[in-house]
């Protein structure tokens, strides 16, 4: 447990207290994550290679005997008293979602017994780091403290997965909360989203470091265009003859072009591409070639802009600033990272070279857009 950690820890305990007048009897944590490289694959039955990073949602919590399941969040700066058997009459918001996700490990687990917590958060909120994810599985450990019992992984990944498309609206795919649960110190994981699988991929902190970089652009128009990109994609693998674009290799898709109109064919070029693009990461990443590995994170984004069209401007230019900045001045590559529309991009830096590069790169985009960026260092945790 590292110091943070400890801290973190202790703050939840204090306000625990100070809360509800009582001692806590239990702490748990989730990470945020980032992706490294493979977006846009997940639902595509692809590969992917996300990241538990070192930002957390923690909760300390002690059993009660109110009756009922009593959540403050400090990042909200509000209490809930959770209908944990009717998550729906909650207002859609966090306070659904809470009780969403209790909802189902109660059925998971045949039961819930009431208690009170205290959420605290280091993972900022809608930046695209998974916090609703990191939110749901740390209420999940809270559950299976109390009720004594536990879940395997996957089937951990799967009700938090549930509870966002059910109580949250958000039709995702099950890499963030795999990453979440499985990510390991150090390590990002590749995900084979179909099975799903994973093994771990070393990223070695005294090697590379990782730069978040959030542009502040809103996602507001993602939910759309997310689900016209899931329908392209299908009608491609349709046209294809795959039971999804995984099956299809370049070789397949280009013999069988006059099959697909430009658009379908573009898409499909993307993710059969990406999926190839996260395999050689994470063989290039197991021999430190941190060239190779930043130069397809550069193709990943270019593709990602070009021919599944989901970057924006300022997506953009913080990855041709970074790309301007290469190898010799400590960025190996850069590319968008998440759903896109907005968000942050992900830059593979040298190690002790994230300084100068988050300060010239800021500088750029304060030109371009009148205001700053957001930093994030971020490294692999569990
Ligand atoms: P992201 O997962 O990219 O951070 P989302 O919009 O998917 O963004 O998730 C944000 C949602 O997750 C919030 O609306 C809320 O329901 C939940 N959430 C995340 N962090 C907290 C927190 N600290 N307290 C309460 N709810 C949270
Ligand atoms: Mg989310």
């Amino acid at each position: 447990m590292d110091l943070e950690q400890t801290d973190r820890t202790e703050h939840a305990r204090q306000l625990f207290a100070k809360r509800f007048g009582k001692r806590s009897s239990v702490s748990v944590r989730a990470p945020g994550r980032v992706n490294l490289i493979g977006d846009h694959t997940d639902y595509n039955d692809g590969f992917a290679l996300p990241m538990a990073i070192n930002r957390y949602i923690s909760v300390a919590g002690a059993a009660s005997s109110g009756g009922s399941v009593r959540v403050f969040s400090e990042a909200v700066g509000a209490e809930a008293v959770l209908t944990v058997d009717d998550p729906s009459i909650h207002p859609p918001g966090w306070e659904r979602f809470a009780a969403g996700v209790l909802h189902l490990a109660k059925e998971a687990f045949g039961g819930l017994p009431a208690f009170d917590a205290v959420v605290i958060s280091s993972i900022p909120k809608g930046a695209g780091l998974s916090s609703s994810a990191a939110f749901a599985v740390a209420l999940v450990g809270m559950a299976e403290h109390f009720t004594g019992r536990s879940l395997e992984p996957i089937a951990k990944a799967r009700l938090c997965q549930k509870a966002e498309h059910v109580y949250a609206g958000v039709p995702c795919g099950i890499m963030d909360q795999l990453a979440i649960i499985q990510g390991s110190r150090g390590h990002a994981l590749l995900l084979d989203c179909r099975s799903p699988d994973s093994i771990s991929v070393p990223i070695p902190a005294d090697e590379v470091t990782l730069l978040v970089i959030d542009s502040g652009a809103e996602r507001a128009l993602s939910d759309g265009v997310y689900a016209d990109r899931r329908k392209e994609c299908e009608q491609a693998a349709e046209a294809l003859g795959v039971g999804a674009l995984r099956d299809s290799s370049l070789e397949m898709l280009e013999s069988e072009k006059a099959m697909l109109d430009d658009t379908q064919y573009r898409r499909a070029r993307h993710v059969v591409t990406e999926n190839n693009r996260v395999q050689a990461f994470a063989a290039a990443a197991r021999e430190s070639d941190w060239i190779n590995a930043g130069r397809l994170m550069r193709e990943s984004h270019v593709s990602l802009r070009d021919d599944f069209e989901v970057t924006v401007p300022e997506l953009d230019l913080l990855a041709d600033e970074a790309e301007a900045v290469g190898p010799s001045g400590g960025v190996f590559g850069c590319r968008m990272t998440g759903g896109g529309l907005g968000g942050c991009v992900i830059a593979l830096a040298k190690r002790g070279a994230e300084k100068p590069i988050s300060v010239r790169i800021a500088k750029q985009f304060d030109r371009a857009f009148g205001r700053l960026p957001t930093v994030h260092h971020v490294r692999g945790a569990g």
